[in-house]
């Protein structure tokens, strides 16, 4: 017996019944949050670590393809799909089948003591996906971090190194080791530290804010020169970047600039590490973004977009690296949960058989076009950018353009971009906002998304960027 109070009846409470398809529209029937969700908010401020924050405190009973019900029943459009995790889709049929047979199957033996074929099918999966020259071998965790931190260990053993590479408005993750590897202070590292040592940053190339012109090339170069002079082109185990920068602000590096590293990585016998956690699987448009410059990653790190809204993440990379570490030096009690498993190979064949890489780009197509007229009005918006379902808007100030209009600066504008999320939240749309200086809106749509519901869901955020930004 548990203490809670007893679960409202409804649909989604049923358990086990035919229940209802959740229907794909925005429905509000209180404010949001509505009363139920602030009398659980209340209940969760008791009792749950003040550390852990919530974008949006409505709390969810039910979700399906790219809306959420709440437990006050309003229907909400998911622009964030949990973090680029649901990309098949909140209760992906194919995943839901999968994770209900293989609970009553088994949940759990330990793959380190007993092993199962859905951690095998899983990384046959992941060595036929992989943009990786050569035999590929995977490996399997639970957590992105994770999946990092065991990338790392990897290239230490492979290269007999120890300095990693990272880059500026870079996000690893919320361990020691990714922490120091994460680039923002508040709020993932402050008063975190100390941190792991031989840990080196890097210039990024970010196209908005680097000079003019500059291209991939040289922008690479100014990130090479610094990794020689600092770090020394000898010590350097790995080189690790996203290939799209996600919770830094969803930056695209400038073309170039990805070929590059991996090739001065390949020149001096450092591992080229793609951190694909919040980029794989279909998001932009590829199964994995770095497949879109032919750049061939020695690792590839993976997790979020993986299982269909289950914990899991893997490291996949050059077989000769990969058996580089001593048997029993990688593993974990959990990694490549049987269940979580299930759920991948369930969510790997919705990302085929729904051509999801199709989906993305048909939801950049969409997006980008709209994003644009935007941009046109509100000068505001210093920038539009992203590719595939993870695109994102950089809201800056603005100032005089000496021909009675207004034009862009650099100058980011924090509030600006959280005056728009908070009204997009308020009218049934979930956005998330992330950057270097807060000031990015971005949008992780599901790829599944109905095309009248982002349509919907961008008549909301075009009102909201008309009344948030000036003219
Ligand atoms: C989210 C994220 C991580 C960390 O993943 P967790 O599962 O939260 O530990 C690492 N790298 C990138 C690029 C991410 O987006």
């Amino acid at each position: 017996m548990t203490t809670t109070a007893p679960r409202p009846q409804t649909a989604a409470s049923a358990g086990g019944a035919a229940r209802e398809p959740l229907e794909q529209v925005r429905r509000l029937v209180t404010e949001v949050p509505g009363p139920r969700s602030r009398a659980l908010q209340e209940r969760r401020l008791a009792v749950v670590s003040k550390g852990v924050g919530s974008t949006l405190p409505v709390f969810v009973e039910r979700a399906e393809g790219a809306v959420l019900r709440d437990v006050d029943g309003n229907q909400l459009i998911d622009l964030g799909a949990g973090i680029a995790v649901v990309n098949v889709g909140h209760a992906q049929p194919r995943v839901v089948e999968r994770v209900q047979e293989q609970v009553a199957d088994f949940t759990h033996t330990c793959f380190m003591v007993t092993p199962y074929e859905e951690y095998v099918a899983v990384c046959e999966a992941l060595v036929r996906l992989a943009p990786v020259d050569g035999p590929a071998k995977a490996a399997l965790f639970n957590t992105g971090s994770e999946a990092v931190e065991n990338a790392v260990k990897i290239a230490r053993h492979a290269t007999g190194r120890d300095a990693v590479v990272v880059f500026d408005h870079a996000y690893h993750g919320r361990t020691n080791l990714t922490m120091a590897m994460t680039a923002k202070a508040m709020p993932y590292k402050s008063g975190f530290g100390p941190f792991a040592g031989e840990v080196y940053r890097a210039p990024m190339s970010y196209p908005f804010r680097d000079p003019q012109g500059m291209t991939g090339e040289q922008a690479a170069q100014r990130a090479v020169r610094v990794i020689e002079a600092q770090v020394g082109a000898d010590q350097v185990a790995c080189v690790v970047i996203e290939p799209v920068q996600g919770e830094g602000g969803f930056i695209e590096p400038a073309p170039g600039f990805l070929p590059a590293l991996a090739a001065w990585c390949r020149e001096n016998g450092a591992l080229f590490v793609a951190d694909e956690v919040q980029t794989g699987f279909a998001r932009t448009g590829d199964v994995f973004a770095c497949e879109r410059e032919g750049v061939r990653p020695d690792l590839v790190t993976l997790a979020k977009g993986v299982a269909g809204g289950l914990p899991l993440a893997g490291v996949v990379g050059r077989a000769d690296a990969m058996d580089a570490v001593h048997s029993g030096g990688l593993g974990g009690t959990y990694g490549g949960n049987p269940v979580a498993c299930a759920a991948a190979l369930g969510a790997l064949e919705a990302m085929a058989d729904l051509d999801l890489t199709g989906a993305a780009r048909a939801v950049e197509e969409r997006m980008t076009a709209r994003l644009r007229a935007l941009q046109a009005q509100r000068p505001g918006i210093g920038d539009v950018r992203g590719r595939g379902a993870m695109l994102a808007v950089e809201v800056v100030t603005t100032e005089d353009d000496g021909e009675g209009g207004r034009r862009a600066t650099l100058e980011p504008d924090a509030a600006g971009a959280a005056a728009i999320s908070a009204a997009c939240h308020a009218a049934g749309v979930v956005t998330l906002t992330c950057g270097t200086f807060g000031n990015v809106l971005r949008f992780l749509p599901p790829l599944t998304i109905e095309q009248a519901l982002l349509d919907d869901a961008l008549d909301v955020l075009e009102a909201a960027v008309l009344s948030a930004l000036a003219g």
